[in-house]
């Protein structure tokens, strides 16, 4: 059959997005595109002929809002048509007295505003075959895994931090929601569902843990009930942002059982009382270590990964030394380390006299080095185990994997070697044959 341009698809206009920051924001990135997919806008691999240019910025710390502001001015010099959203947004002047040829700013997760901006600076055109969109939307990560964002906003008043200003209290989407979204996920491939928020085990407090309906039974929207549902699906399924609060002892079983991945992301922050307070660390009160044991004993094989900050207002040496001690007790498995940096707005600025930079890096390299120490030695014992891995990047028979103690991205991998042709998501059993600093070697013995 011929096709006449009056019933040809048009081609959409050519989108360039930059998309900033964390997770979080990385999955704000992919419902606007989805939504821009769906109505026939294409995507441009550069700036440079593209209709308009979508800039997602971070503006979490000073450092990733320059990181923003210098991605923005990019988007101007290339491209000249220049829509800015994400966590900058909610401070429009900051952009617009920089840069006063912007078309629109939007803040954070206001989706329908972003898509009106472009709706009005490049048109949609009009395509009979727009169904196509696959129903699982457009991903921005692999085929093989998936962020899963349960909610949005933050009930907690950490004060080093101004998301909750940025991004409001705590919403949470209903349980049947999610695992709706889950289960699209999985049935579109995805390997490995990574549960992000802000505080994934607040989840549910706004909304007193109202139960929904899914696949025929009713689902409460909380921690416990969420991660068994997803632990049904079959598929990897990681928890990123967990305050060590006592419920979470709950979910320890279910690691043990393998129905969801015994990895827990706690960012602790720092492990000294007096600082912990000081940041208003949630959870900060509960006995900490002692969970932590138990939780072990409960699930020996759990990996524990954090993220600390080191040099916030007012820590003293004794507040340090505190935490390289509480570190050797804790052995956890994988962690980062920050130096404090003084947010604009934090209330964390004002609290007490600030670290001079000498001693905060001085400190940052005692804290790492005695870490690199702790997560060396548990890499090690890995050595001549057997794990499961998944391949993130494959080159004929060798891969680059990761157990199910390491996230995508932020955690170590494994480099396999394999007798026959690897695939990209695929899941096989590895022999470990060696460690180094941070990744480890094996062998595949099975599939
Ligand atoms: S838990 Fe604290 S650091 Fe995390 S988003 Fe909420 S206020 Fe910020």
């Amino acid at each position: 059959m011929a096709v006449d341009e009056t019933t040809a698809p048009a081609r959409g206009p050519k989108i360039s997005f930059v998309s900033l920051g964390c997770p979080k924001a990385l999955v704000d990135s992919e419902r606007i595109i989805t939504r821009l997919r769906a109505e026939g806008y294409e995507l441009a691999r550069q700036h440079d002929g593209a209709d308009l240019v979508i800039v997602n910025t971070c503006g979490f710390l000073d450092s990733a809002k320059q990181e923003s502001l210098g991605a923005i001015g990019d988007a101007l010099a290339e491209n000249g048509k220049v829509i800015v959203t994400g966590c900058m947004g909610a401070e429009p002047e900051a952009i617009t007295e920089r840069f006063p040829q912007v078309l629109a700013v939007t803040g954070p997760q206001q989706y329908e505003s972003v898509v009106a901006a472009v709706h009005q600076a490049a048109p949609p055109a009009h395509d009979p075959f727009l169904d196509l969109l696959p129903p699982e939307g457009i991903k921005l990560t692999p085929r093989h895994y998936a962020y899963l964002k349960i909610s949005e906003g933050c009930n907690n008043r950490c004060t080093f931090c101004i998301i909750p200003k940025l991004r409001g209290d705590l919403v949470s989407r209903p349980a049947a929601d999610v695992l709706r979204e889950a289960e699209r996920l999985v049935a579109a491939g995805v390997k490995e569902l990574l549960v992000i928020s802000q505080d994934t085990s607040a989840y549910g407090v706004d909304v007193k843990y109202a139960p929904s309906s899914w696949r025929g039974r009713e689902v409460p929207a909380k921690f416990i009930d969420l991660a068994r549902a997803l632990g049904e699906l079959g598929v990897w399924v990681r928890l990123h942002y967990v305050y060590p609060y006592p419920h979470v002892d709950d979910v320890i079983p279910l690691m043990a059982e393998g129905q969801i991945l015994p990895y827990l992301d706690i960012p602790f922050q720092h492990a000294s009382p007096d600082v912990l307070k000081r940041m208003r660390r949630p959870a900060a009160q509960e006995k900490t270590l002692d969970r932590i044991r138990r939780w072990r004993e409960i699930c020996p094989v759990l990996t524990i990964r954090s993220t600390f900050i080191v040099g916030f207002p007012g820590e003293t040496e004794e507040d340090f030394g505190f935490l390289l001690d509480w570190l050797e007790e804790a052995q956890l498995d994988r962690v980062g380390c920050f130096r404090y940096e003084p947010v604009a707005g934090a209330v964390s600025n004002d609290l007490a006299a600030a670290v001079p930079a000498e001693v905060m890096e001085d400190r940052w390299h005692r804290f790492m080095q005695r870490q690199r120490a702790i997560s060396q030695r548990r890499l090690k014992r890995k050595v001549g185990t057997r794990q499961q891995v998944i391949f993130d990047q494959v080159e004929g028979t060798n891969a680059k994997g990761r157990t199910k103690g390491d996230a995508p991205e932020i955690d170590g991998t494994v480099q396999v070697t394999s007798h026959r042709p690897l695939r990209i998501g695929e899941i096989a059993t590895v022999k470990i044959d060696r460690a180094d600093a941070y990744d480890l070697h094996g062998t595949v013995v099975g599939f």
